[in-house]
């Protein structure tokens, strides 16, 4: 059967790119999960966090810097919130933060499935994992001329698994024999990265552009938890405010190096929006060398004026118990490890009175600059998102269309565009389909 385009994902850039094309393109999506969207209903915690009112380009990150700075200028939370809403959801701001205003990630799902269901140009096919994506003839790819491109051959492998209450043995029979192929003027490339395969994306589709010699940027874990050497897990499940920051070395790459929120103690390591955040950074710097996160325990106070703090504590509280040095801007179990770290158990004996100023200091140098090194990540498994994907330089920076091979196209997370925690993500996948679907449209009314 022959489509004027294939995409290939039902996730959030697919069905916003589907329902976005003109309505007399004949669409084939191809979905390896049993269902569209079902990522989406994971998101935000079952709430979904589909975009920010703050789209500086300083929460997106990539090789290529400032690919997306055209496109989210084009489609920016104004735009998508409208579109939502026409398209039935009602949103709410929280924080910067657009929810939808059921706080439900399923309200976010079933508008995709009710606006698909009004659109009969459109056919879904669930539990179709495409294995193998081929230009058909006339195509060529690679630095020659492409005279006249025809299109593309997709196969797919219909996957029952996840449908049928048989066995496991039986469904993998069944599934193994069924191969189908359809064609299409266009492909739209949206199978997401290599984050939370559970739930359809483990990576296995880079294979199928890196044929068409699109260079790749490796893909790494982003917004992921760090875990860190000998962490102190008597401390685990303290949450503190404080800005973290990473060395990451020299480079010229954009991801921030540090950020501010709630950070979360845990018997492994790091967790909590601002480690997550500087994650991808971190995960990079891991693959040169050592890597460490400093965590601020008191941003809003200068190390100087700490010192000053705790001189005067020490001099109105001299026979205080030395853990007390930290009551009131810390947890009681950080201040008395700080203090263990420094002078170790004779601290439990200790009163305020006996910490000379090299020890004041030290314990200034510890809040303001707690070190941890990170040792890896949770990887995949854990990752929100992936960091690295397809080069971006490789695609026009307005119709998302592959330079290397014309009629292909790519959005979402497949791309070497990631953000930040805060509805950055869904915001980038919304966007880029918007636009891809935008540029194939084009392409059809010439
Ligand atoms: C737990 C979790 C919570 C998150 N929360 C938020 C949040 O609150 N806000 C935010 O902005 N971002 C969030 N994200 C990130 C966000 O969900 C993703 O960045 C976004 O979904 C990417 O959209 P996409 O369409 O590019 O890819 P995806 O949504 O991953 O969709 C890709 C689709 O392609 C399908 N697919 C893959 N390979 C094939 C194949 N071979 N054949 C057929 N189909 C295939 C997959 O099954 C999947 O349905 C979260 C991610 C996770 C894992």
């Amino acid at each position: 059967m022959h489509y004027d385009v294939i995409i290939v994902g039902a996730g959030a850039a697919g069905l916003t790119a589907a329902l976005r094309l003109p309505s007399f393109l004949k669409v084939l999506i191809l979905e390896r999960n049993t269902t569209v969207g079902r990522k989406l209903l994971a998101t935000g915690n079952g709430r979904c966090n589909f975009s920010n009112v703050d789209l500086s380009q300083t929460h997106f990150h990539g090789e290529n810097g400032w690919f997306s700075e055209l496109i989210l200028h084009r489609f920016g939370s104004k735009e998508v919130r409208k579109l939502f809403f026409d398209w039935g959801l009602m949103s709410e701001v929280e924080e910067g933060r657009l929810y939808p205003y059921s706080r439900q990630a399923k309200s976010v799902r079933q508008m995709f499935i009710n606006q698909l269901a009004l659109r009969p140009q459109i056919e879904i096919k669930t539990g179709h994992r495409v294995i193998d994506i081929q230009p058909l003839a006339g195509l060529k790819i690679g630095n020659t001329h492409i005279a006249s491109a025809k299109g593309f051959e997709v196969r797919s492998l219909i996957d029952e698994v996840g449908k049928q209450s048989a066995s496991l043995a039986k469904q993998k029979k069944r599934s193994s024999s069924r191969v189908v192929h359809y064609t299409a003027t266009c492909l739209l490339f949206c199978a997401g990265g290599k984050a939370a395969p559970g739930l359809g994306t483990d990576g296995s589709a880079y294979k199928f552009l890196e044929s068409f010699k699109h260079p790749i940027v490796p893909p790494r874990p982003a917004l992921v938890q760090l875990i860190c050497k000998e962490p102190p897990r008597r401390l685990a499940g303290i949450r503190l405010r404080c800005r973290v920051s990473a060395d990451i070395g020299q480079s010229n790459y954009t991801t921030p190096v540090s950020s501010a929120g709630e950070v979360l103690l845990t018997d492994y390591g790091l967790s909590g929006i601002p480690i997550l955040d500087i994650s991808g950074d971190v995960v990079r710097q891991l693959e040169r060398g050592s890597a460490y996160v400093h965590l601020d325990l008191l941003p809003d106070m200068s190390k100087s004026d700490l010192i000053n703090l705790l001189l005067k504590r020490r001099q109105e509280f001299t026979d205080l118990p030395a853990r007390e040095w930290g009551t009131g801007f810390l947890p009681a179990a950080v201040s008395s490890y700080l203090l263990f770290e420094i002078v170790g158990k004779r601290g439990e004996r200790m009163t305020l009175g006996k910490l000379n100023v090299k020890k004041i200091e030290a314990l200034a140098d510890g809040t303001k600059k707690w070190t941890r090194q990170v040792v890896n990540s949770k990887g995949f498994d854990h990752a929100q998102v992936t960091a690295g994907g397809f080069d971006t330089g490789a695609f026009d920076p307005e119709s998302l269309e592959s330079l290397i091979c014309p009629g292909l196209f790519c959005a979402g997370e497949i791309l070497d565009v990631h953000g930040d925690c805060g509805g950055y993500n869904l915001h980038w996948a919304w966007a880029s389909g918007l636009a891809a679907a935008d540029g194939i449209g084009a392409k059809f009314i010439k």
